[in-house]
């Protein structure tokens, strides 16, 4: 049977400081959820929970009261609106979340590739795709190294633009076959969720031979994966869902590939 599109694990509203529209409210994203069918969406605000010493600087807006001062969530019948967050990593491979608010949160969306952030997630701002692609690697094996609540954590956009100057099919390209297989297979063994959320209805088929590689292997090893937007305006919500469809076309993904807290009970 075919991955049903039926939610969205990784949305922002207007509590995140990169968020600028401020429709985006938890209301709206709610609306979005019952226009396109989905059963089951997570709010993932940033966070960088301040009981987390890092050497890096975080933005206040990211503290973990600020991320709460959303609740409650609205809910409607049918729909599950979870609470969750979009945690860091910062440049001493830190998490940003501590083991006692962990349990606050339904979902925990951690990033390994937000590399644009010098001062907090790399120490200085990288030069080369081969330093973005050693560090690709450095990071997702040091989080799986972490003890996390894996059952309902995710790995978000694996191969998104902030990874080196939005050249990021130069950097995927030269990450090793036997490396990812390698990870991947750590993934699973965790049971840790693949976020899915390329673009890949703007993609050229060049960028998507290259792109899609991780996510085939990541689902030759057996990995889970879910679906997260990472909409951070409501424009970006209304393409979504056709994107996900797509992604699930062309990875031929089956519910059996879903990440267990994608799934609607
Ligand atoms: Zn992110
Ligand atoms: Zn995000």
């Amino acid at each position: 049977m075919r991955f049903i599109a039926d939610h969205d694990l990784h949305i922002h509203s207007t509590v995140s400081p990169c968020c600028h529209d401020e429709n985006q409210t938890p209301q709206a994203i709610l609306e979005y959820a019952k226009k396109y069918g989905l059963k089951k969406i997570c709010l993932t605000n940033h966070l960088w929970d301040e009981n987390v010493k890092s050497e890096a600087e975080w933005h206040d807006g990211q503290r973990f009261c600020c991320v709460t001062s959303v609740l409650p969530l609205p809910q409607s019948e049918g729909i599950r609106f979870l609470f969750g967050a979009e945690t860091d990593m910062d440049y001493n491979f830190v998490v940003g979340v501590s083991e006692e608010r962990m349990s606050a949160f339904d979902f925990i969306v951690v990033p390994t590739t937000h590399l644009h952030l010098a001062g907090n997630t790399v120490r200085n701002k990288l030069t080369t795709p081969e330093e973005a692609a050693d560090l690709w690697i450095a990071r997702i094996k040091a989080l799986l190294e972490k003890d996390m609540p894996w059952q309902k954590t995710g790995i978000a956009h694996l191969t998104c633009g902030h990874i080196f100057k939005g050249r990021t099919a130069e950097v995927i390209r030269l990450l090793p076959d036997d490396e990812l297989y390698s990870i991947f297979t750590d993934c699973q063994t965790k049971g840790v969720g693949i976020e899915l959320n390329m673009k890949t209805l703007a993609m050229t088929e060049e960028d998507k031979k290259i792109l899609m590689r991780p996510y085939h292997i990541a689902k030759d090893t057996g990995c889970k994966f879910y679906l997260g937007s990472d909409s951070h305006k409501i424009d970006a919500l209304k393409t979504a869902k056709e994107n996900f469809e797509d992604i699930i076309t062309l990875l031929d993904l089956q519910e059996s590939d879903k990440f267990p807290m994608a799934k609607s009970e």
